[in-house]
Parts: C-alpha cells; sequence; structure tokens
C-alpha cells in the first residue's frame, strides 16, 4: 500500500503556469463578461475572447485533458483534473477555457460511450473542440429530486421515439446545438428500469422553451440561462436512444458521478480565493490601533477556515483518488461523492461568511468577489440532488457495514467486556 500527497514535478510546473494564466488571462473576464451563459455560450463575445486563450491551452497540451487521448484529451484522471480545477474554480470562466466545462465535459463522455459514428461526428467533435453547446435535461416542474415522479414520456411510433412532457431547469438549452433529455420509456417499469436517454436536436420542431430561469435576482427575468422547456409530438429518430432501452440512469452515472465531483474540485478553488481575501483583508485593516490579524477571533475565524478547507480539500483529492483507482463509480466511490456533495454548501457557507464578515460593509458591497460567490452556494445544495438525498446515500453505505447487537445490551456494554478483559489480564493485580 502506498500513500502519497505529492504531485510529481512536471505536474507541478503545470499547475504552476495553470495558476499565472488563470491570474493574468481568465479572471479578468469575469469582471468584462457578466451575462450568466457567457462562459458557455459559443456565440457570446465572451467566446471571441476565449478563443486564443484555449488556443494556448491547446498547445500546451493541457485542453479537456481528463478525457482519454481517443476523445483529444491527454488522460490524465481525476486526481490531476483536481489539482486544476482548485485553480480554474476561481475564474466563471477558467473551465471553459480548458475544456473541462459542465455540463459539456459529461454529455460528451455520453456521447462518446453511447453515440453513433454519425452522431460523434455531427456533434461530439465540435463539443469536444469548444465550439458548440450541450445541454443535460433531467429534472421535471413538478419532480426533481425524486425521478419516480417523472412523467416526460417517449413513445415507440414505428422507427421514432415521439416524446410528451415538460423539463425544468434545463442549463444552457437556449444556445445548446443538441439536449440529452432523460424521458420514461416504459411506465410500467420502476423508474431505474423505465427510463432512457434521448438526443433531441435544437430544432426540432415539437419542442419548445417556455421561457428561461435565472439563478438570482441579477439578470432581467426570462432573460437565465435555465430553460423551461415542453415537448408536444417531438419525434426523433430510434437511433437518438443513448445506450439500451430503460437503461437511462446507468447511462446518466457517467456524467452525474463525475459533474458533483467536479463541482466539489472547482469548490475548493472558490475556498482558496475566499481565504486569500481573508487573509490580506485581516493584515491590512487596523482598528484599535492593530491590524485585524492581531485580534484572537480573527485568529481564530482564519484557524477554523484554513483547517475545513484542508479537510474538505484532502477528502476531494481521495474521492478523486477512488475514482481513478477504481475506474468506475462502484459504489465506494458513490459513497465518497455523496459525502463531498453535502459537504459542500457547508464549507462554502461557513468560509465565505467568515471572509464577507472580515471585510464588514465592502464585503457585503459589490466591489469585491464575495458577494457572487455568497450568492452562488444555495444552489450548490440543490444542483444535481440535494444534500438531504446525498447524506442518505453516506448513511445507507455507512450503516452497511453495521449490524444490530445480537444480544440485550450493546457489543461494547462494558460489565461484560471487563469479566473478559479481567480473565485475561487480572491476574497481572495480584
Ligand atoms: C443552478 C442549477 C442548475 C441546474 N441545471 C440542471 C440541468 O442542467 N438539468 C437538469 O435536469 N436539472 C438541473 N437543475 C435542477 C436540479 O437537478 C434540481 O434542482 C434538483 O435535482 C432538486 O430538484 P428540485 O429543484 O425539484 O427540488 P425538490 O425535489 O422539490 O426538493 C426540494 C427540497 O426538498 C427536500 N427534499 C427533497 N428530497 C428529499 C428527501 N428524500 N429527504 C428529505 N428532504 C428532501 C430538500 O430540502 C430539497 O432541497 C439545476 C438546478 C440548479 C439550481
Amino acid at each position: 500500500m502506498s500513500w502519497s500527497f505529492e504531485t510529481d514535478q512536471d505536474f507541478e510546473d503545470q499547475l504552476e503556469w495553470i495558476d499565472e494564466f488563470t491570474t493574468k488571462e481568465i479572471e479578468p473576464l469575469d469582471l468584462v463578461f457578466r451575462d450568466p451563459g457567457d462562459p458557455w455560450d459559443p456565440n457570446s463575445p465572451a467566446a471571441k475572447a476565449m478563443e486564443p486563450l484555449r488556443q494556448i491551452v491547446r498547445q500546451k497540451k493541457l485542453w479537456a485533458c481528463h478525457l482519454g487521448p481517443e476523445l483529444g484529451g491527454e488522460g490524465y484522471g481525476q486526481v490531476k483534473l483536481g489539482l486544476m480545477n482548485e485553480i480554474l474554480g476561481r475564474s466563471r470562466f477558467g473551465p471553459s477555457v480548458f475544456g473541462c466545462q459542465a455540463p459539456d465535459s459529461g454529455n460528451a463522455e455520453i456521447l462518446a460511450h453511447f453515440g453513433t459514428s454519425e452522431q460523434k461526428q455531427t456533434y461530439l467533435t465540435p463539443l469536444l473542440d469548444g465550439k458548440i453547446a450541450s445541454c443535460y435535461s433531467m429534472t421535471e416542474p413538478q419532480a426533481g429530486s425524486d425521478p419516480a415522479e417523472f412523467t416526460c414520456i417517449a413513445k415507440k411510433d414505428g422507427n421514432d421515439w415521439i416524446i410528451n412532457g415538460e423539463k425544468w431547469f434545463a442549463s444552457h438549452a437556449r444556445f445548446s446545438e443538441f439536449l440529452l433529455v432523460m424521458v420514461v420509456t416504459n411506465p410500467e417499469r420502476p423508474i431505474h428500469e423505465g427510463a432512457s436517454i434521448l438526443l433531441v436536436e435544437k430544432n426540432n420542431p415539437g419542442l419548445e422553451i417556455i421561457r428561461n430561469s435565472a439563478v438570482g435576482p441579477y439578470v432581467e427575468q426570462g432573460d437565465g440561462v435555465h430553460a423551461y422547456l415542453r415537448f408536444t409530438n417531438c419525434r426523433v429518430p430510434a437511433a437518438n436512444l443513448l445506450g439500451e432501452e430503460g437503461k437511462g440512469f446507468l447511462v446518466a452515472q457517467t456524467r452525474l458521478g463525475g459533474g458533483r465531483v467536479h463541482h466539489a474540485m472547482r469548490s475548493v478553488g472558490v475556498l482558496k480565493k475566499a481565504m486569500d481575501m481573508m487573509c490580506e483583508r485581516a493584515l491590512s485593516r487596523n482598528t484599535k490601533g492593530e491590524p485585524l490579524a492581531s485580534k484572537q477571533l480573527t485568529q481564530e475565524k482564519i484557524a477554523d477556515s484554513y483547517t475545513q478547507i484542508l479537510q474538505y480539500r484532502l477528502h476531494v483529492l481521495y474521492t478523486a483518488w477512488l475514482i481513478d483507482k477504481h475506474k468506475e463509480y462502484n459504489r465506494e466511490v458513490r459513497k465518497e461523492i455523496a459525502a463531498i456533495k453535502a459537504a459542500t454548501p457547508k464549507v462554502l457557507q461557513d468560509v465565505i461568511y467568515r471572509a464577507m464578515h472580515i471585510h464588514g460593509s465592502l464585503g457585503m458591497s459589490d466591489e469585491t468577489p464575495l458577494m457572487t460567490m455568497w450568492a452562488n452556494i444555495p444552489e450548490l445544495g440543490v444542483v444535481d440532488g440535494p444534500s438531504e438525498v446525498h447524506k442518505v446515500t453516506v448513511a445507507r453505505a455507512v450503516l452497511r457495514n453495521y449490524s444490530a447487537a445480537p444480544g440485550l445490551f450493546p457489543t461494547y456494554h462494558t460489565p461484560e467486556l471487563r469479566q473478559l478483559a479481567e480473565q485475561k489480564y487480572g491476574h497481572y493485580l495480584k
């Protein structure tokens, strides 16, 4: 068994370069391009600004590098992606400049595994090149956390599927070339055996965007990037079924598992940025004749934040390491993914709140990145399933390793244990 907390020197050098590149070239994008779709929309002015940066990333062989070489990546795996994402997470644009942005990265994996060669040519190649955007649509207006409540249905008609129903909060549908849609294909079966994923092209006449919701109050109502969709006799060819009929959730597992870890990796980046701001401010602001950093109550905030970030970071990297080791989303991996998914909003809430608080009024203003970080926390407790559901997954997995006490008293009840221990060691007392 080997344990290591070190990064090899070559990759360490690359991380240093990524860090500098992010500070100098990527973080400034956040100050100029503020529309909610900017990092993902191939037609936004931000896409033009990102293109030369993407070229540099490709030349450095860091483009989409978590993907295998067959998909145009470097096959670096999740630990290396984790270390990169810790830096890229500092900017909304980081993942898009490096070709590892959600939801496109997960959608690309589904297409790579289950798409026909024609679909790969039409969609996968431009998606991996960053030329088009994509959408993954599962949530419905009446049901999110519990897929058993899904009703959007697809029925076979000759060689086609016909979809009817509604979907909700389908991110980026508005500028996506195609959507991967989870639909009920056999309502007689439990949902995990009766749902499938269909590829729907953007111009399909049976697909309508009812409106686009936004997260937060910062954009004009209806001008967000999360679409409320309606499918009315939406006809797609049989070839657009990705994976086997009824195996939609198995197919989705590839992208959902990865997506949750990637959110956590990027959150480490957000946490580190908040920590940097907290420390700089604590050293810069004087009150009662000394810097805030000299006050023990400030020091407590810094120490608690440091420890929480380190614990969270190690958990995220451990999970990434497990994925690389097992090369599948098995039970052990799913437990850790669920645990870090549930831990994410709390650690962000604690650290960002402290950072804002130490900045006083400036922290609450729109003149630092802190308020935006704060506004983004709640979605991390809901997106890809709420914390409650993930905690249930963790608890069930933990409890699987235990069983009830065989007798009236617990197995650790000391009177019986003491008797046994005295039989073993009692003679030393005589
Ligand atoms: C920014 C953002 C982007 C998103 N993008 C997409 C996307 O691209 N595609 C997509 O399909 N969906 C997307 N979603 C939707 C997301 O997946 C759902 O919000 C999520 O699955 C929860 O579903 P819901 O919103 O219907 O909440 P509900 O299912 O109504 O849950 C609401 C609350 O009920 C409680 N609850 C639910 N279940 C349980 C339980 N078992 N035990 C105890 N309490 C429970 C929790 O407190 C939970 O927060 C996005 C959401 C956000 C916020």
